[in-house]
């Protein structure tokens, strides 16, 4: 079954050319799918139109076979980490981790117990009382994950989740991501530049570039079988 389909969905803004350009692309329930592209491809506009943050200007957005064109992004039922983290100012970690769960009514038990294995996991308990202004740029990237994870939504959307993270963590928390992902069957929707990321971490990987698909394919066939030079390149095969 699919969790996702755009079908010839497009995107301008304004009367500009457009961003995105007849994207048609069917992601499965479970599927760990990885969107590439360079810098102003269009791959956070793609993410936001899903999310229902951004209107589409053409096509149809389908999550779960229904389409959602006019649904609000709390309607969605998914979870999303954005590129800036968007953390709430004035609460705490802990406090920003569980807004979603409380808003929601899930029991204090259920919500504690979540807190924990999540916090655990993103190496971030002892950081539960502080604001989000005392925190690293790399604590915050992982309390925005902590926050997006802990509410179990079958559908995650994430926006270069790990690009501010040392080499280290970001090798530690794509095993964690991918774990997590596994055990919880979610379905990925994760943005990255980073080829690593990209062939270790993604089921299928899509490489966009200048609002257009050049190419769906599992890692292996990308990597031995690229569309075109600019995939090879992107991809960083030797043909
Ligand atoms: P990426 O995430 O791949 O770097 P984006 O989706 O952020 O790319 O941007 C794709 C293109 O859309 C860029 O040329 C960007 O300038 C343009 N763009 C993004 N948001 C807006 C907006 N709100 N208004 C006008 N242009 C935008
Ligand atoms: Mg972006």
């Amino acid at each position: 079954m699919n969790q996702v389909e755009l079908i010839n969905v497009s995107k301008s803004f304004d009367k500009q050319q457009d961003i995105l350009n007849d994207i048609n692309l069917s992601i499965k329930k479970g599927e760990f799918f990885v969107l590439v592209g360079p810098s102003g491809s269009g791959k956070s506009t793609l993410l936001r139109m899903i999310a229902g943050l951004e209107d589409i200007t053409d096509g149809i957005i389908k999550i779960n076979e229904r389409a959602v064109n006019h649904l609000p992004p709390k309607d969605r039922n998914l979870s999303m980490v954005f590129q800036n983290y968007a953390l709430y100012p004035h609460l705490t970690v802990e406090q920003n981790i569980l807004f979603g769960l409380r808003a929601k009514k899930v029991n204090k038990q259920e919500q504690q117990k979540r807190l924990n294995e999540t916090c655990q996991m993103m190496e971030i308990s002892n950081l539960l009382k502080r604001k989000p202004k005392e925190l690293s740029g790399g604590q915050r990237q992982r309390v925005a994950l902590a926050r997006s994870v802990v509410s179990e939504a079958p559908l995650c959307l994430m926006d270069e989740p790990l690009s501010n993270l040392d080499a280290k963590l970001r090798a530690h928390m794509r095993i964690e991501i991918k774990r997590l992902q596994k055990r919880l069957g979610l379905t990925m929707i994760y943005v990255t530049h980073d080829q690593v990321e990209a062939m270790t971490m993604g089921d299928r990987i899509m490489v966009l570039n200048n609002g257009r698909i050049q190419q769906v394919g599992d890692p292996i066939t990308l990597y031995n079988k690229p569309a075109n030079l600019f995939v090879a390149s992107f991809i960083g095969s030797p043909k």
